[in-house]
C-alpha cells in the first residue's frame, strides 16, 4: 500500500533503538525525511546512517535528552517544519507504591506526559496552518490495564491519554490527527531490562523469564519493533485521516478486555 506520505518530514523522539527506531524505519520506507532524536550520539549516528543507506531519505540526527527543556529546544530548532511527530522517551523505573516520592512522580510526569504535551504545543500550530499533520504518541498497555510495579508509568501515561482525548478533537477540523499507540511486550532493550528484574527477583534464567512472559501473551511471543513501526506508519498515512484520538493496543492480545 502506498502510504501517500513520501516527501513529508517527521520528528521521531527517542528513536535510535527499539520501538522508536521501528517507527523511523517504517516511515523512512514510506519516503519520509526524518529528524531523529536520542541521547547517545553513537547509536543515533549509526541508526541515521543505516536509514539513509536503506531508504535514501534525509535523516537529521539530534543528540539530546528530549525530557529536558534544553533538549527539546535543540530538537525543535533542528527540526524546522514537521508534518509528523512521534513522541517517545524511556519509561519510568519499576518500584512499589509505598516507595515513590513526589520527585519520582515529577520525573515521570516530565518524561512521559509533559514532554509529549510540550512537543505537541510547539508543532501543532504549524500542522494546523498547513492543514495536515499526524501525531503518534508511544504510551503503554498500562493505560488500559495497570501494571502494579509500573505505577509511575500508569500515572504519567494516563495523564497524557486524557490530554490527547480532548486535544485530538480540537485539532481534527484542521486535518491533524493525534493518536496513541499502546505497546505490550516487545522485543527491545526495555523488555530485556524488565526481564532482568524478574530474573533477579525470582532467581531464574533469562530464557525462563522470557518464556514465562511469552506464555502469558495470547500470541505466545513478544512483539517486534518492525510490527510496531508498521502500525505507526499507517496511522501517519493519508489513509488514517479519520482515526482521531484513539488508543490502539499492540499487545498480542495480552490485555483481556472486550473493548
Ligand atoms: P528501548 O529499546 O530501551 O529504546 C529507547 C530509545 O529511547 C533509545 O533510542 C534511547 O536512546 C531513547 N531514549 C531514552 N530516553 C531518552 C530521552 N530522555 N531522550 C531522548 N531519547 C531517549 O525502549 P523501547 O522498548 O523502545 O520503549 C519505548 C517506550 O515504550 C518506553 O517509554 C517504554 O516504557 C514503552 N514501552 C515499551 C514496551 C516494550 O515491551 N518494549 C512495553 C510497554 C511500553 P538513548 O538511551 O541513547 O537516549
Amino acid at each position: 500500500m502506498d502510504l501517500g506520505i513520501a516527501g513529508k518530514r517527521a520528528l521521531i523522539c527517542a528513536g535510535s533503538k527499539g520501538l522508536g527506531l521501528g517507527c523511523a524505519q517504517a516511515l523512512a520506507a514510506a519516503g519520509v525525511d526524518l529528524v531523529l532524536n536520542a541521547r547517545g550520539q553513537d547509536a543515533l549516528e549509526e541508526a541515521a546512517q543505516a536509514l539513509r543507506r536503506d531508504h535514501a531519505v534525509q535523516v537529521t540526527p539530534v543528540a539530546a535528552d528530549i525530557t529536558t527543556e534544553a533538549g527539546r529546544a535543540a530538537v525543535l530548532a533542528a527540526a524546522g517544519t514537521v508534518d509528523i511527530l512521534v513522541t517517545n522517551a524511556g519509561g519510568p523505573p519499576p518500584g512499589l507504591w509505598s516507595e515513590w516520592e513526589r520527585e519520582d512522580f515529577i520525573r515521570a510526569l516530565d518524561a512521559n506526559m509533559l514532554t509529549p504535551i510540550a512537543l505537541m504545543k510547539a508543532l501543532l500550530p504549524g500542522m494546523i496552518g498547513r492543514g495536515w499533520g499526524r501525531v503518534v504518541n508511544i504510551t503503554s498497555q498500562s493505560v488500559k490495564a495497570p501494571i502494579a510495579q509500573l505505577g509511575l508509568s500508569n500515572a504519567a501515561r494516563s495523564g497524557l491519554t486524557g490530554y490527547v482525548a480532548g486535544t485530538a478533537r480540537q485539532v481534527a477540523p484542521h486535518g491533524v490527527t493525534i493518536n496513541n499507540l499502546l505497546p505490550g511486550i516487545h522485543d527491545t532493550d526495555r523488555a530485556a531490562a524488565l526481564d532482568a528484574g524478574v530474573m533477579q527477583a525470582e532467581g531464574i534464567s533469562r530464557e525462563e523469564a522470557r518464556a514465562r512472559r511469552a506464555a502469558s501473551i495470547p500470541a505466545r511471543r513478544y512483539g517486534t519493533a518492525a510490527e510496531f513501526g508498521a502500525a505507526c506508519a499507517f496511522l501517519c498515512s493519508v489513509h488514517a485521516g479519520f482515526i482521531v484520538g484513539q488508543n490502539i493496543l499492540l499487545d498480542g492480545g495480552a490485555t483481556n478486555t472486550t473493548l
